[in-house]
Parts: structure tokens; C-alpha cells; sequence
């Protein structure tokens, strides 16, 4: 029995598509607490009903987040135990939960993690790509010219990118990033992860886009994409913050002038920028 005299706040992570994915711990918590947070109490609802478990819920989601805190840390601190669930996956995640997880830890109370599945880990566990060092992005921007923007304080990254995206920008994300990153970085898509129609997608962007153009059935569900990290070592990381700085430049400059800018900045070689410049713009 995990019986505390205080009240604890469980962060419970559900099923991302399989229910045997609640664990019997997970299971046992949301059976014994007070009161149940929940993003989506309909939702959560279906989940508790299927295990049997009748504890009371309470909604806690982003637009009311900041206003239950308050009260859900005066009902931890009098002694009740909540468990905090999100959707789907690990709260906190690309979900709700961090004001409440915040507050409780700053009045004192035990915040005690009930882990379980989350789609960047299973995605990053099978995709096939190195995984000692990877960094998290969330969501990128849903539009076009900020989505790049952020996509390029990203193009020199050496660690594995990860990335939660929505099924109907998936195609305009990896054209994106083909385009910031180059066409030949490799790259994967994990669809339905613990589903019926589990896909992962392996390839190099520009063979991803081409994928996805064909096959539309494939744009439908959850997906992560994932793409490898920059090639330090082969192009080394100078040259590739020098074919971003160009990349930049050519957006408001001539071939010639920006070529001619980016050898000043960075120090690198004017005929090999030139070059390089003529093939960026030729692509666009
Ligand atoms: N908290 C969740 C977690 O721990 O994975 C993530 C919630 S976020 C609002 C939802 C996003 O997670 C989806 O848009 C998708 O990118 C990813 N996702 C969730 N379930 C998935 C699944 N079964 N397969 C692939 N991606 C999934």
C-alpha cells in the first residue's frame, strides 16, 4: 500500500492506443485516490469504465488549469491524494498538468510519478535512429514561415529531433524540413503507435514527402516524426552554419551578394558559397 498521511499528487500516464498499456500500479492509483484531474473527463471516463473503477473526476485543462490549482493544492495539503491523467500518454507531455505539478511542489506536497507510455519514447525506441542523445521539440508552429524559422536554430543540431505533429501538416512540416535540413537527412514517422495500424516510415525527407504525396491513406491518426541529427562529422559544423547563414540571407538578398556576405561572416570560401547559393536557389 503506498498510504500517505499527506496527500499525494500521482502523475499517472495512460495508454497512447492500447489499453494493456495502463499498468497494474497505474490501475491500482486510480482506483485508490480521492479525486482523479483529468484533461478530458468524458474521455477518462471511457478509460476508468472499461477497469472498473469509479473514482470521482474533475476536469483540469488547459483554459481552467490556472484557476483549479489553487484549490486542488488546498484538497492535496488537507490530506486527499489526486491523480493527474491527461488524454493519453505521460501529463506534462505536450499536455496539461505543469501548473499544478509546479504548485504542488512548491507548497510541499509529494508529486510522485506513476510512468508509463509516452509517444516520443516509444517512437524514439523503435525508430532506429541513435537515441543517446536526442532533444524534444513539442509541436512546431502550424505556420509555414515561423515553423522554418524554428526549424533553423535546429539545422546544425547533432542529436536526434523529435517532433509531435498533426497528421493534416505532416506533409508541409517534412517539406519544410527538407528544405532547411536537406533532402538527404534521414528521417521516420511513427503513425498509430500501440494501434491497429501501427506504421513507422523510414527514409530520407525528400523520400518521406514523395511517400506521403502517394499514399494519402497514411495521413490519418496520431504521428511523431523524428529526424537524425546533423552530420558533424562528415560535413563538419562549421560549414553547415555557414550554408544556414546562407540559406538566410538568400531569402532577402541576390545569389551573388548573399554568397559574398556569407564568405565575410562565417569565413568560408566565396566560390564554394557561390556554388552552393546556385543550388539552394535553384531549388526554391
Ligand atoms: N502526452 C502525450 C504523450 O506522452 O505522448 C502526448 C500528447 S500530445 C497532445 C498528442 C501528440 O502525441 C499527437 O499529436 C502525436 O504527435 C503524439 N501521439 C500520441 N499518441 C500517439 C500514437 N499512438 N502514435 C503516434 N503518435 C502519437
Amino acid at each position: 500500500m503506498e498510504k500517505h498521511s499527506a496527500g499525494v499528487l500521482y502523475v499517472v500516464a495512460t495508454p497512447i492506443g492500447n489499453l494493456e498499456d495502463l499498468s497494474p500500479r497505474a490501475c491500482r492509483i486510480l482506483a485508490e485516490v480521492q479525486l482523479i484531474a483529468a484533461e478530458d473527463t468524458r474521455h477518462t471516463g471511457s478509460l476508468l469504465a472499461h477497469f472498473g473503477i469509479r473514482t470521482p473526476l474533475l476536469s483540469l485543462h488547459e483554459h481552467n488549469e490556472a484557476r483549479r490549482t489553487s484549490r486542488l493544492v488546498e484538497r492535496l495539503q488537507a490530506g486527499e491524494s489526486v491523480a493527474l491523467v491527461s488524454d493519453a500518454g505521460t501529463p506534462l507531455i505536450s499536455d496539461p498538468g505543469f501548473d499544478l505539478v509546479r504548485a504542488a511542489c512548491a507548497a510541499g506536497v509529494t508529486v510522485t510519478p506513476i510512468p508509463g507510455p509516452s509517444a516520443l519514447i516509444a517512437a524514439l525506441s523503435v525508430s532506429g535512429l541513435p537515441t543517446d542523445r536526442f532533444v524534444f521539440e513539442g509541436f512546431l508552429p502550424a505556420k509555414s514561415a515561423a515553423r522554418r524559422a524554428r526549424l533553423e536554430t535546429l539545422a546544425t543540431d547533432t542529436r536526434t529531433l523529435v517532433f509531435y505533429e498533426a497528421v493534416h501538416r505532416l506533409k508541409d512540416s517534412l517539406a519544410d524540413m527538407a528544405q532547411v535540413f536537406g533532402e538527404e537527412r534521414a528521417a521516420v514517422v511513427a503513425r498509430e503507435l500501440t494501434k491497429l495500424h501501427e506504421t513507422l516510415s523510414r527514409g530520407t525527407l525528400a523520400g518521406l514527402v514523395a511517400a506521403f504525396d502517394k499514399n494519402n491513406d497514411e495521413l490519418k491518426g496520431e504521428v511523431v516524426v523524428l529526424v537524425a541529427g546533423a552530420p558533424a562529422a562528415q560535413s563538419g559544423a562549421a560549414n553547415i552554419e555557414a550554408e544556414r547563414l546562407l540559406r538566410i540571407l538568400l531569402e532577402e538578398l541576390p545569389v551573388k551578394q548573399a554568397a559574398s556576405l556569407a564568405a565575410r561572416i562565417s569565413g568560408g570560401k566565396k566560390n564554394q558559397l557561390y556554388a552552393k547559393a546556385i543550388e539552394i536557389a535553384g531549388r526554391k
